[in-house]
């Protein structure tokens, strides 16, 4: 599956806002936007944002992509999934993006990032309903039970980022079982407890024209 490999504080910096993708790095001073809060590029720091309209919404759909690190096609492919479910369509495709294996084992505190959970997840360290799951994009349901396997209970990177990550919580849509290193999904996340500051509906008139 591509993903992106490039720098990623510079999705960051284009973004101007914190996406989050480097664990811990982001919360220190090392962080790229802490550094240098303007766009990259040679015009980067003299370019005034002058945007309206479809640059406002392609940047807001930009940052959710970056954010989940979904590639347009697939990220289209959400959307497109979000449309033909009842409900809000804005609202959905969070729903639908937050519901990703890979997001999941964030929100629980195994990883420091979305990008590191990405990570543990190809490399087979979770469960889902006691059977080995590697595929970042698996969806889980209200019901399903997300567990870091047996043999990767100790593993050092997981056991850092539980550690790392204790105070940021978790949301209430998951169960989470700190001993048994797994997690009930209670049920579909709302829209506050997904808890991101995007306009969604910027991202639906895009997609609409
Ligand atoms: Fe973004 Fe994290 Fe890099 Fe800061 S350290 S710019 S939040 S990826």
């Amino acid at each position: 599956m591509a993903r992106y490999i490039g720098p990623v504080c510079r999705l960051c910096r284009r973004e101007g806002m914190k996406l989050f993708l480097k664990g811990e790095r982001c919360y220190t001073e090392k962080c790229g936007i802490e550094k240098r809060n303007f766009a990259p590029g040679q015009h980067g720091k003299t370019r005034k944002s002058k945007m309206a309209g479809y640059g406002v919404q392609l940047r807001e759909k930009q940052k959710v992509k970056r954010m989940y690190g979904v590639l347009e096609d697939q990220f289209r492919r959400y959307f497109e999934q979000a449309e033909r479910t009842r409900g809000i369509t804005g609202e959905t495709l969070l729903q639908l993006l937050e519901r990703r294996l890979d997001s999941v084992t964030y929100r629980l505190g195994f990883a420091t990032s979305r990008p590191q959970a990405r990570q543990l997840v190809r490399h087979g360290h979770f469960t889902v309903n006691g059977r080995k799951v590697d595929i970042p994009s698996c969806s889980v349901k209200p019901g399903d039970v997300v567990a870091v396997r047996q043999s990767s209970r100790k593993n050092a990177s997981i056991l850092h980022a539980l550690e790392e990550v204790k105070g940021r919580g978790v949301p209430e849509w998951l169960q989470f079982d700190v001993e048994a290193m797994s997690a009930k999904v209670g049920s579909i996340p709302t829209r506050e407890q997904i808890n991101l500051p995007v306009q969604e509906q910027l991202i639906v008139e895009l997609y609409s024209k």
